[in-house]
């Protein structure tokens, strides 16, 4: 697989799926439409909120008032990017036309966040899907986009880690109080063991409880501590 890759970024270079300019750094992105994305400055490291800005010449807020004060069940959250365009097309791309590409970008651009101060995990653990959808769908979108990302920290990307009893509907349609209540006791350790941190890693993230309650089953699977990667936050 690696081979073919290499072989094929030598003769095909990749071009930009955005505009169809040559990609850059052997990404399907080119530099301009990456300089354009919506990135997230300045948010919350435990639960990826915004965050206010302080006053005059006092230090920055590194955690949000929340947090300190009920810390998530996660150690940290990382969510480089807003949803909004062009990445809320990349992840429709992925997740309703199987646009693998736009998986695999989405997984680079998370892999690069996150090398640039790689965290100490023993595996990378994409939220699961229910079975039924994965049938329906035939792939579960945090798969592809967790596997550059275990690639480039060089752990095992761990897919049975979790089971989801049931299949929730979407969350970005529902109110925030209905999104807990419909992803309450959702997940339950599956059938792969994990030990150490973990780093959880989910597509878009909107009131962070799908990835609470994933972080509470991991640790009740054995996990020391749990980290979250999401590519945007709703
Ligand atoms: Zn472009
Ligand atoms: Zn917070």
């Amino acid at each position: 697989m690696g081979l073919t890759m290499s072989w094929m970024t030598r003769w095909f270079p990749p071009r930009c799926l955005l505009c169809g300019e040559p990609g850059w750094r052997g990404r399907a992105l080119c530099a301009g439409c990456d300089a354009d994305l919506p990135r997230i400055e300045a948010a919350c490291r435990r639960c990826g909120e915004a965050l206010p800005a302080t006053g005059p010449g006092l230090p920055a807020l590194t955690v949000c008032g929340a947090c300190l004060w009920r810390p998530p069940p996660f150690t940290a959250i990382e969510v480089p990017f807003a949803y909004a365009a062009p990445i809320d097309w990349c992840v429709r791309r992925l997740k309703f036309h199987r646009d693998l590409a736009a998986g695999r970008l989405l997984g680079e651009l998370l892999a690069e966040k996150i090398l640039q101060a790689p965290p100490s995990v023993g595996a990378v653990v994409p939220v699961p899907l229910h079975g039924g959808r994965l049938l329906e769908r035939g792939f579960n979108q945090a798969v592809e986009i967790a596997r550059p990302v275990a690639s480039g920290l060089a752990v095992p990307l761990v897919t049975e880690a979790l089971n989801r009893s049931r299949a929730a509907p979407a969350q970005m349609d529902l109110p925030a109080d209905q999104r807990r209540a419909n992803v309450r006791g959702v997940f339950a350790p599956g059938g792969q063991p994990v030990a150490g941190t973990v780093l959880l890693v989910d597509d878009v993230v909107t009131t962070a409880s799908t990835v609470r309650e994933a972080s509470r089953a991991l640790l009740r699977a054995g996990a020391d501590g749990v980290r979250v990667l999401a590519v945007a936050r709703a």
